[in-house]
């Protein structure tokens, strides 16, 4: 069965900028030969419902789900990264054998895991998952998973975006997504690693 490097649940925003991050590395040497990252997502992202007038760069007034599609096509182009639309049911496993089902009966392998999920429930079943309140905000019932230094719950296991604790705004959420691909990256990498282009980097 196909083994993924890294499986992002939550195909919101924060879960789309770390695969979009970790779809740009290039030239790691630790990075497996056939690395590839896999998102799934159950299709109910808060962006879907939105319509914005203070994201950087992006034009006054876009609908949230057509900044979702343009992430995706960002991502696409660097043909390494897979997309599936279903609900992850349980996380089983360690670093480098993680095994996560799904409601479809999907079973996939992978090396790390990211919780994109948001802040509305977790019902991912897996034992190591401390559910917390949501501190940035004000109203009941709302969750982050607990998480320490570049979002990493555990070994081989990170948050990301409204999960992690971030405030409800897209850039906050992009942002900490960036951030643990950089901490999955580094970790993989075992120096801090981030990912810096120039006009010649991406020539070969
Ligand atoms: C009405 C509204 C207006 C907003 N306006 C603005 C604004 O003007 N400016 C601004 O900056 N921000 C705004 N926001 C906030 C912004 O949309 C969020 O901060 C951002 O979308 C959070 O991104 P996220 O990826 O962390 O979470 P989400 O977008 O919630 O994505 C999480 C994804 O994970 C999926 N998921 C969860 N569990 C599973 C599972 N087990 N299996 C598979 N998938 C799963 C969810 O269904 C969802 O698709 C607004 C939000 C709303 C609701």
């Amino acid at each position: 069965m196909k083994k993924y490097t890294v499986t992002i649940i939550g195909g919101g925003v924060a879960g789309l900028s770390c695969a979009l991050t970790l779809a740009s590395s290039k030239g790691f040497p630790k990075l497996p030969q056939d690395f590839s990252f896999l998102v799934i997502d159950d299709g109910k992202s808060d962006l879907k419902k939105a319509r914005l007038y203070n994201v950087p760069l992006a034009e006054n007034g876009i609908d949230g789900e057509e900044l979702l599609n343009k992430l995706h096509s960002q991502i696409k182009k660097f043909r390494n990264t897979s997309f599936v639309e279903d609900t992850v049911k349980s996380i089983s496993g360690t670093k480098g054998e993680f095994n996560i089902t799904t409601s479809g009966e999907k079973q996939i392998l992978s090396d790390y895991v990211v919780l994109a999920t948001g802040m509305h429930k977790f019902e991912i079943a897996g034992d190591d998952f401390i559910i917390e309140d949501h501190d940035n905000v004000p109203k009941p019932g709302k969750i982050k998973l607990k998480a320490g230094v570049n979002n990493k719950i555990k070994a081989g296991v990170y948050a990301a975006g409204l999960a992690a604790g971030v405030p409800t705004m897209f850039a906050c959420a992009a942002g900490s997504g960036v951030e643990t691909a950089c901490g999955v990256l580094s970790d993989i990498q075992e120096n801090k690693t981030v990912i810096h282009d120039t006009a010649k980097s991406r020539l070969n």
